[in-house]
């Protein structure tokens, strides 16, 4: 499932492909029907909070996004959804973006035989929900698990179920509190919080085991065991994290110091494709990652062997010994205190994490 920082990428890429612009819609495949309503509308821009997608549209660009007259397409894309670009040259800086494109190959010379330049003529496959075309290209949805019109009302009842999402501006510290509060009032553990959109929103399961190895933090704590400096600074980290994320489309936890010290170790294929649109000269998949899907292997940094469980209905990834409840206390930036997290410094303005 693409996690926050994805949907994040996908809104500034709608923002650039559509934004402003009036636009067809339609939905070749049928089952959004509504797609009718939007046609002929201008696309105001698009927002991302955690994994949803919001695409506000309305009658003439000069309408202010929060009036009663808007309406915004609301698109979670869920395990399999997925949206392709296809248009002029320079129309999209990315092709595909949502689950891994398992017929990839098939896709391709679906478009290589309109002709990239002939995109206009670039017959939908018959998955397609929703189309949206503008003057320079086209966005094919295919896969959500949901795309809907909403009301202002009926966005602002999506936001309220959602916490607070590390990729939104917050100037003030108000999404952080929220986010210590509700996980300090908490029984269960972090390992689940973590997964809980109700508690942060836009974690997917490749953050939730990075973010608690770098913590040194044993899934299974609860969290109304952890201290607020602990989790100001998994909050502190994780928007570094997330940042980075939307930035390269990749992400990254791994300082470089940790990335070569196995390489005599083939790590086997194991489906952790992220999300398509990645720079493929950025760090490779297989240094990438402390802990998710190494399990069997030995940790990057102790040796000992990474193991799974599941938790939350997915699988997480530890290190039973750098992650021990013992050891908790013991957080990165103690025990790096003159490395400030490489990812960190890149992305926080020289700010140590
Ligand atoms: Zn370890």
């Amino acid at each position: 499932m693409p996690e926050g920082h994805t949907v994040h990428r996908l809104a500034a890429a709608f923002e650039r492909a559509f934004g402003g612009q009036r636009v067809r819609t339609s939905s070749p495949q049928g089952r959004f029907s509504e797609a009718a309503q939007l046609d002929q509308m201008v696309l105001l821009g698009a927002e991302a909070v955690g994994k949803h997608l919001f695409l506000p549209l309305a009658p003439t660009e000069d309408v202010d996004p929060g009036a009663p007259v808007v309406r915004h397409v609301h698109i979670h894309l869920g395990l399999y959804g997925s949206w392709t670009f296809a248009g002029e040259p320079g129309f999209a800086d990315a092709h595909a973006i949502g689950a891994p494109r398992l017929r990839r190959g098939e896709q391709e010379e679906e478009l290589d035989a309109a002709g990239v330049t002939d995109w206009r003529r670039l017959v939908p496959r018959p998955t397609v929900r929703l189309r949206i075309a503008g003057a320079r290209g086209l966005a094919d949805l295919t896969g959500p698990t949901a795309c809907e019109i909403l009301d202002a009302d009926g966005r602002r009842a999506v936001l309220e179920r959602l916490g607070p999402d590390p990729l939104r501006p917050d100037p003030v510290g108000r999404e952080r509190r929220r986010f210590i509060e509700a996980v300090r009032r908490s029984r269960t553990t972090i390992g689940a919080l973590l997964m809980n959109q109700k508690v942060v929103a836009g974690i997917g399961n490749i953050y939730r085991a990075e973010l608690l190895f770098r913590a040194r933090l044993d899934p299974l704590v609860p969290g109304k065991d952890l201290s607020t400096g602990m989790l100001a600074q998994m909050w502190e980290d994780l928007v570094a994290l997330m940042t980075y994320g939307a930035r390269t489309g990749r992400i990254v936890t791994t300082q470089p110091e940790h990335r070569e010290l196995e390489a005599r170790i083939v790590e086997r294929s194991r489906g952790t494709r992220q999300n398509g649109d990645e720079d493929p000269d950025v760090v490779p998949r297989e240094e990438s990652f402390y802990v998710y899907h190494r399990q069997t292997l030995p940790c990057r940094l102790c040796g000992t062997t990474v193991r799974s469980a599941d938790l939350a209905a997915r699988t997480v990834f530890w290190c039973p010994r750098c992650q021990s409840r013992r050891r908790r206390r013991a957080s990165w930036t103690r025990e790096n205190p003159a490395a400030p997290w490489a990812l960190a410094s890149e992305t926080a303005d020289g700010k140590a994490a």
